[in-house]
């Protein structure tokens, strides 16, 4: 379909425009998109680490390009207008000046002198900027493969896999693909910048986000907006020249979808100020949504009235508003009839965290600055849970240091008013299903979260196995991010959800719904089970810094997809409340 979809695929200075941008007099110029600008900083990135370059550079390097996708204003003109591109978040000078060179000569002198004494392995990986040389080469190695098409047949004959393990495969595949979606994380940042641009240098008197982003689902493949305008030619037009370039993959009178530099689809559907209310309803419901909205309704192409507001919409045929985060086509619309709708979850009725990490174990923060900082976000409580001894790799607490942090929180405590730091732990759940501390220190903890970080690669029955024999642990409270997913990057364990959810049930213990934006564990759907047989979910973040305790967003979002109201959710209790229902 369109000309790139793909976000890091190889720099393609054939596929640029050479276009007569300044009239007709001016000398041809090599116009680069912010994509394509994005894709050299990526492959230097590359290159340096293969040169094991300072990890913090080629860092730099890569976060710089993954900004510049997103960016609404082109570079080529900021650089052509002497801009101080430094002024950009994630641009310092050095970055700013490869841009500048970049622009001008159309590549990097540096880039070239890199490829140029690259192995022919390295370099042979350099048209692929996600995939990382140096794991790459070790399977190289390992297989005795020496370029992408050897490496590309031994991932699919699952020889790459089976030599190598999953982890490494995974990184393959996603190397190798040209994806189209995002983490609606980083969907967020998108919309903002395009949203900003479709007000500003479009003129549209108004633009909402309908679509996947509205609906909260966690990865999105498209961004959509309704607008409204008295020129929809002139918006398409203005929107070709998004980041540079943006090519346009379809249009209508109403309607028109180009292809982001940065993966995703961006849509946008013409509205006026009558029909506002219904093409929002229509824009934003998935497709099983809409089937059962219309049952009720009829087509909303042949309703004749029109509907300034979403409420004018639902008023009229009598239906209690749904949330957005509810349009999937569940029971939303019977329960919308019936007037018997959730009153879903709000950031406000969290009371406290409780999953975090500090300096004990892998965190960036010290335990008594977390606590500062939850306490600060209005909490009454926070849980630090560090990892266990066995998972050196994030560094886990000794048990004679866990003895320590214990008395150390009991401590404090004495002296806080207002707010109360919670003992706690992240164990680790060993292969055979038994628990990372003996249980004379588990009993001194005030709850646990415990979790799986090792051998992913057990089967399905063997890892349901493993999670039922750990429940049974009387100190098992919170199974923490229970399928082990990384959105985008590697599918969950198999697991029994069913027979795990009613084990919960029967045990006393909970699940949780992990913020991080990259797990979302439990799915919504799982969620959605799990409050169905009445077992309590608490939406936590697996902070690793203050920073990341705002990110309690995102976990909300998914308890909402999942219908969740306060009543189930842990952490919406305070400590009185919540301290019984984790005796078990
Ligand atoms: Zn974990
Ligand atoms: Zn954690």
């Amino acid at each position: 379909m369109a000309e790139r979809l793909t976000s890091d695929g190889a720099p393609r200075p054939s596929g640029a425009v050479i276009g007569r941008r300044d009239g007709p007099d001016s000398e041809p110029t090599l116009f680069l998109s912010n994509a394509e600008i994005a894709d050299r900083l990526a492959s230097l990135a590359q290159l340096l680490s293969a040169q094991k370059e300072n990890p913090y550079k080629v860092k730099a390097y890569q976060r710089a390009a993954a900004k510049l996708r997103n960016m609404s204003e082109s570079l080529h003109e900021l650089v052509q207008d002497e801009a101080d591109l430094t002024q950009y978040a994630g641009i310092g000078d050095a970055i700013a000046s490869a841009i500048r060179e970049i622009v001008q000569t159309g590549t990097l002198r540096k880039l070239e002198t890199l490829r140029a004494d690259a192995t022919p392995a390295v370099a042979s990986i350099n048209a692929h900027p996600r995939l990382d040389p140096k794991r790459v080469q070790r399977i190289y190695k390992k297989l005795g493969i020496s370029n992408v098409e050897e490496l590309r047949e031994k991932l699919d004959s699952g020889e790459v896999e089976s030599a190598l393990g999953l982890r490494l495969a995974q990184h393959v595949r996603q190397g190798l693909t040209e994806t189209h979606a995002m983490l609606l994380y980083r969907a967020d940042d998108l919309r903002v910048a395009v949203e900003e641009f479709l007000l500003g240098p479009c003129r549209a008197k108004r633009a909402a986000v309908v679509g996947e982003v509205r609906r909260r689902t966690e990865v999105v493949e498209e961004l959509v907006f309704v607008i409204e305008t008295d020129d929809f030619p002139a918006v398409v037009a203005r929107l070709q020249r998004y980041g540079g370039r943006t090519p346009l993959v379809s249009s209508g009178k109403d309607n028109a979808v180009f292809a982001l530099s940065s993966g995703v689809l961006l849509q946008i559907q013409l509205a006026g100020k009558d029909d506002w209310g219904l093409q929002m309803v229509a824009c934003t419901g998935s497709k099983a949504h809409l089937k059962k909205l219309t049952a009720v309704t009829g087509p909303l192409s042949e309703l004749k009235s029109s509907f300034v507001s979403e409420q004018a919409f639902y008023k009229r045929f009598d239906l209690q508003y749904i949330e957005p985060e509810l349009r999937e086509g569940y029971d939303e619309v019977e329960r919308a009839v019936k007037n018997t709708l959730p009153t879903l979850v709000t950031a406000k009725d969290v009371r406290g965290e409780l999953h975090a990490h500090s300096t004990s174990s892998d965190g960036s923060d010290s335990l008594e600055d977390m606590a500062d900082a939850a306490h600060e976000r209005g909490y009454e409580y926070i849980g630090i849970s560090d990892h266990s001894q066995s998972l050196k790799i994030a560094r886990g607490v000794s048990i004679d240091d866990l003895w320590t942090q214990i008395k150390y929180i009991e401590k404090l405590n004495g002296r806080l008013r207002g707010f109360r730091i919670l003992k706690s732990s992240e164990v680790d759940i060993l292969a055979d299903g038994s628990l990372d501390y003996p249980d004379d220190l588990l009993r001194e903890l005030d709850y646990t979260v415990c979790s799986i970080h090792s051998r992913f690669g057990l089967d399905r029955q063997q890892q349901t196995e493993r999670l039922l024999h750990a429940m049974d642990n009387r100190y098992v409270n919170i199974l923490g991010h229970a399928t082990g997913r990384l959105l985008l990057k590697r599918p969950g364990y198999e697991i029994d959800i069913d027979r795990l959810i009613e084990q919960a049930r029967k045990n006393g213990c909970y699940f949780e719904i992990n913020s991080s934006p990259d797990r979302l564990d439990l799915s919504a759907e799982n969620a959605r089970k799990a409050k169905a047989a009445g077992v309590l979910i608490a939406i936590t973040t697996d902070a690793h810094g203050t920073g990341e305790l705002p990110l309690i967003r995102c976990g909300i979002d998914q308890a909402r997809r999942a219908g969740l109201e306060k009543t189930s959710v842990l952490n919406c209790l305070p400590w009185e409340k919540l301290q019984p229902l984790f005796r078990r």
